[in-house]
């Protein structure tokens, strides 16, 4: 009997028909696979009866990694990675992959950041999240719900919604609706000249969404453009001066990363 650890955001979902509607998002026959988390492996054996090339599963918790070896012996096609996925190299992984995951849902942002990082090599992905995270990843520019990690997200990915899983589809049950949905390569992110310099003029300038943009960012040790400048910069893209965060759009937010000065 396994005992699922709530510090490893572990959630089963055993549901076959809701797996292999997540499983059908994405392409699996014949490409490289990366799973992470796979836990007790639900998903795994899906992915594996679709007959990838190859399978990647990633899982922190050792004791589902006795699991999984006992639920999948001698098999040729699966290699099973007992560590972190945060702390793998892009050298552990496929030039070219899938990626597949029932995120544990305590470390969703991190691993978003991470899969920009590797965007040159991924297909396609699905993912699963809690409902609300989706919703405020996939808000519209120019809605309240709008936020830094929807930007950064889109400029590398456009999210193509999915499904909602009900809570009690999972054992045991997360206290929220979980939603599926798929993250596909975009060419957005090419014109950005500084991912780090990006994230965090993005970051900034919506950790004071009602304030205005140019003042906030003036303050950051990180721009050396005065306040005055940052609103000549922001009127030349066709703004007011005082700007706030939620009116620009994600092209606007890299013409202003690539404008400003850094320290
Ligand atoms: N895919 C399974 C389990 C999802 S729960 C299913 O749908 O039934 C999330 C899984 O991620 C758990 O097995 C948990 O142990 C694992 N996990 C948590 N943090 C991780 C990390 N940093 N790297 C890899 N796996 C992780």
């Amino acid at each position: 009997m396994v005992r699922y650890k709530k510090s490893f955001g572990q959630h089963i979902l055993s549901d076959h028909k809701i797996i292999s509607k997540i499983i059908s998002m994405v392409p699996v026959k014949n490409n490289q696979i990366v799973e992470v988390g796979p836990g007790t492996g639900n998903l795994t054996k899906h992915i594996l009866d679709a007959k990838p090339a190859s399978l990647i599963a990633i899982e922190k918790d050792t004791d589902m990694i006795t699991v999984l070896e006992e639920k999948f012996p001698d098999n040729q096609i699966l290699n099973l990675i007992s560590s972190d996925f945060l702390k793998i190299t892009p050298s552990e992984l496929p030039e070219k992959f899938v990626f597949i995951s029932n995120l544990p849902y305590y470390i969703t942002t991190d691993i978003l950041i991470k899969l920009c990082g590797l965007k040159e090599r991924i297909i396609s992905t699905v993912i699963m999240t809690q409902y609300e995270y989706f919703q405020r990843l996939n808000a519209d520019p120019g809605t309240k719900q709008n936020s830094s990690i929807s930007i950064f997200i889109k400029s590398f990915f456009d999210v193509i919604p999915g499904f909602k899983v009900k809570k009690g589809s999972f054992f045991p049950p997360p206290k929220i609706d979980s939603y599926v949905f798929s993250l596909v390569p975009n060419t957005i992110s090419e014109n950005i000249s500084d991912f780090k310099f990006y994230n965090s003029i993005i970051r900034s300038s919506f950790s004071k969404r009602r304030k205005q943009m140019a003042s906030v960012l003036s303050k950051e040790s990180f721009v050396s453009n005065s306040k005055n400048e940052i609103s000549e910069i922001l009127v030349k893209m066709g703004f007011s001066g005082a700007a706030r965060p939620e009116e620009l759009a994600i092209e606007d937010f890299i013409t202003l990363a690539n404008d400003l000065k850094q320290q």
